[in-house]
């Protein structure tokens, strides 16, 4: 199969019309498209779009009225689907704090479906999950409810994870509870990324974090430690450690866009991973309501939010994160939407350029920047043909 682009981007490269052409799963050739190539029919035809490596999202609840903590194969697949209809090819499932028996419910479904390969058929591929909580602090709990909120414990954990650890990927917890220490030394142990969130640490205490091995923070600028100049606290923290990569919800309302561009050229573009902590109510309209956990969520003008008015996740996609990071490049907005979570993941050799030998994963944008087509390993999980 040959795909015909307008121009293709990835974290290396950005390069103007151009033939790529996939075998199997993966890419194996890129050439500058000539008038001497002729078109042949089965070519997928796309010279008035950008091509761009497919989107990782680190941290998604849920989409389209499903949610990650239905705990099921079929919500999860639904999620996956609505994803690659915003140009996303590989997410991690994103648990809220909740009871053990529904986060493992969440875990196991995830895990099954990683261990089968039932993903990336019909939408995004899901690398793994991601553990929101509950070991965070109440202070800073935004939109988790409390009564479910656990002191750190590993032992905790192992019973509640069991064999899912395998494709747990991130632990978002706050380095100040007691027996955080312990918990993040046994997560980085086994390369699951320790994650700062929902935490009101100081800076001192995330230096011993980092010490420990705690290596992100969780969208950066809500529910942390703002920063002061005496006390950086954990948002100073992310803008000061080269150790701390930062998860950053861009959509113009979590985080003011000069906060979110300056965060991005302290750190480097290698530093930051947009994500969207998207929930149920993404693509829904203005008006539905939902739950996360026993918390009431309703979507009022582009926001989610809980009666008190607090924000409550997003209605964020990754191809909206990509068309709001406009100081950036197109290289550099590759970076900050899929090469640096491949990163965090392990992925990078094999997943995110656009070079013979990679994961055919690509999401192509029209010249309005809404998403045309996305593919994973070659096959289209999504096509709009207006
Ligand atoms: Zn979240």
């Amino acid at each position: 199969m040959r795909l015909l682009v307008g121009k293709y981007v990835d974290t290396k490269t950005e390069r103007g019309a151009s033939v790529i052409t996939v075998g199997g799963n993966v890419i194996t050739q890129v050439e500058a498209l000539t008038s001497s190539l002729s078109p042949q029919a089965d070519d997928e035809d796309y010279r008035d779009c950008l091509l761009v490596p497919g989107f990782v999202d680190i941290h998604v609840h849920g989409g389209a009225g499903r949610y990650v903590m239905e705990g099921t194969e079929n919500a999860t697949l639904a999620i996956g689907r609505h994803l690659a209809t915003h140009g996303v090819t590989g997410w991690l499932s994103t648990t809220v704090t909740a009871s053990w028996e529904a986060q493992r419910a969440a875990l196991v479904a995830a895990h099954r479906l990683i261990e089968s390969n039932e993903t990336g058929k019909d939408g995004a591929r899901l690398l793994g999950s991601h553990l929101e909580g509950p070991f965070i602090n109440p202070i800073k709990k935004g939109a988790q409810p409390e009564e479910f909120i656990r002191l750190p414990d590993w032992n905790e954990l192992q019973n509640c994870v069991g064999n899912t650890l395998l494709t747990l990927k991130i632990v978002t917890l706050a380095p100040e509870m007691p027996g955080a220490l312990k918990l993040i030394s046994e997560l980085a142990k086994r390369n699951i990324i320790v994650s700062l969130g929902h935490t009101n640490a100081t800076y001192a205490e995330v230096e011993v974090a980092i010490s420990r091995g705690a290596r992100h923070v969780t969208h950066c600028g809500n529910a942390m430690s703002p920063m002061t100049t005496r006390e950086p606290g954990v948002m100073g923290a992310a803008f000061g450690r080269s150790e701390l990569t930062a998860e950053l919800i861009w959509d113009n309302h979590h985080v003011h866009p000069t906060v979110c561009e300056a965060l991005i050229r302290a750190k480097g573009t290698r530093g930051v991973i947009l994500i969207s902590d998207g929930v149920p109510g993404v693509g829904m309209p203005d008006g539905y309501t939902f739950t996360l956990g026993t918390v009431h969520c309703k979507v009022e003008n582009g926001t989610v939010r809980l009666p008190d008015k607090t924000l409550a996740g997003s209605l964020l996609t990754l191809d909206r994160a990509f068309a709001n990071a406009v100081p950036f490049s197109l290289s550099q907005r590759v970076q900050l939407t899929s090469g640096n979570a491949l990163t965090a993941l392990g992925l990078s050799n094999q997943i995110g350029q656009i070079r013979p030998g990679f994961r055919a994963d690509f999401a192509i944008l029209a010249p309005n920047g809404s998403v045309r087509a996305t593919y994973v390993e070659g096959n289209c999980v999504y096509r709009n043909e207006e």
